[in-house]
């Protein structure tokens, strides 16, 4: 049975990037305004994400890593939004089954923190009184102890550190409310963005004020397909060789390869050859619209009239972008 849940959590959890995607969710879903990440060798050695969210109630330490429990179920009436947004509680039970796992969390009702350590989906130890702020304080140690293969497999830190750094900055770019820290352990902050910024800020401080003085601003709302979007996107004046592209779709990180091609489309006439935009997409649908059979882990996703939805926004795009090179 643990080989099982085991095999099941490293499909979840592969590495120390989707890891911190899915804590840095849950400090987001807990109304955190800070949220700091705090890395040892990428990742790979431990992991630590500080927020400044609702907390965890110390009678609800007992079920926290158990697989399938979520205290997010009662939110949402209906059943393909919890599945979509990835609510079905096995981020926290995969981690514990993969690593060492120590969570100390305290909630406003609290007079302190509790503290406690979990395996397999367990509670191992506490929880235990200690002083704490409000917020939660998360410790993932030695990714991967119990699976030499994968752990193997990822070798580098300073590779995984990069993929580490790909999804904060993205996190802290989309949610401009929210300040994100991330640094290697006593070191200083690689990434840190303030709380209540806004985007060209957050983009200047992520990937610099070469892309940050081009920005053109879109917003499109389109009624026949129900679907809003907004975001940045550089004008015909930057160019790079690797397409930038950040596109969250309903507040989530995702991949969706056919509107990245097609929005590289749009740019290949404007460009010189083989250049490429940054462009920062926020895109939100009916959740009940994306297709929940794809697990909440694969990053790309597919949603009812896809085609059409990628036609009106890369026309958007592509009218703005004419806009702004004249
Ligand atoms: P899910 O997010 O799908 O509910 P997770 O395994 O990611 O499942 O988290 C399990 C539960 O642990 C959440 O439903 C939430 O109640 C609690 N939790 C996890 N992280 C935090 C956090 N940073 N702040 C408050 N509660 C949290
Ligand atoms: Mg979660």
């Amino acid at each position: 049975e643990t080989v099982i849940n085991r095999i099941a959590a490293g499909e979840v959890i592969q590495r120390p990037a989707n890891a911190i995607k899915e804590m840095i969710e849950n400090s987001l879903d807990a109304k955190a305004t800070n949220i700091q990440v705090t890395v040892k060798n990428g990742g790979l050695k431990s992991i630590q994400i500080q927020d400044n969210g609702t907390g965890i109630r110390k009678e609800d330490f007992e079920i926290v890593c158990e697989r399938f429990t979520t205290s997010k179920l009662t939110e949402f009436e209906d059943l393909s939004k919890i599945a979509t947004y990835g609510f079905r509680g096995e981020a926290l039970a995969s981690i514990s089954h993969v690593a060492h796992l120590t969570i100390q969390s305290k909630t406003i009702n609290d007079k302190c923190a509790y503290k406690a350590s979990f395996v397999d989906g367990k509670l191992k130890q506490g929880p235990t009184a200690i002083a704490g702020n409000q917020g939660t304080l998360i410790n993932v140690e030695d990714l991967f102890y119990n699976m030499s293969v994968r752990r193997s497999a990822l070798k580098s830190g300073a590779e995984e550190y990069q993929k580490v750094s790909e999804v904060v900055g993205k996190y802290a770019i989309h949610n401009v409310a929210v300040g994100f820290g991330l640094k290697k352990f006593g070191d200083h902050n690689d990434i840190r963005t303030p709380p209540n910024s806004n985007y060209i800020d957050n983009i200047r401080t992520i990937y610099g004020n070469l892309i940050a003085r081009e920005l053109i601003n879109f917003n499109v709302d389109n009624d026949v397909y129900k679907f809003k979007a907004h975001g940045y996107m550089t004008n015909v004046n930057y160019s790079t060789k690797k397409f930038n592209f950040l596109l969250f779709i309903n507040h989530r990180l995702v991949d969706c390869h056919g509107l990245k091609k097609c929005i590289d489309q749009v740019y290949a006439t404007y460009l010189p050859k083989n250049m490429h935009p940054f462009v920062y997409l926020s895109l939100e649908i009916d959740s009940k619209n994306i297709d929940v059979n794809v697990h909440p882990t694969k990053h790309e996703v597919h949603f009812l009239n896809e085609d059409q939805i990628i036609e009106a926004l890369t026309s958007a795009i592509e009218t703005k972008l004419l806009g702004s090179n004249n």
